[in-house]
């Protein structure tokens, strides 16, 4: 109650995150999709892989057309990575 839980969601066109500013997805904002994706990380990827199409589309406007560098290892590669993983039942 004390204090109110700000979703880290994305802005757009500018993809920052609404919560902390920082480039969505900011950390919060992957452990929330991480914890909500938990049994099913093909359907994560596949919704960050949508959202990776819209957010190059969209920061490419706004950069004279030329499209961001490094937008999959901003959307992609972490939500890959295995390490934390714990071997679920
Ligand atoms: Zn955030």
């Amino acid at each position: 109650m004390s204090r109110p839980a700000r979703p880290h969601v994305p802005m757009r066109p500018l993809w920052r995150c609404r919560a902390c500013g920082a480039e969505w997805p900011c950390q919060p904002a992957r452990l929330a999709l991480l914890v909500e994706y938990r049994d099913d990380r093909t359907a994560l990827l596949v919704y960050l892989g949508t959202l990776m199409q819209e957010a190059g589309d969209q920061l490419a406007q706004l950069n004279g057309h030329a499209r961001p560098a490094g937008l999959a290892d901003r959307f992609l590669t972490w939500a890959r990575a295995r390490g934390q993983d714990p071997d679920g039942p």
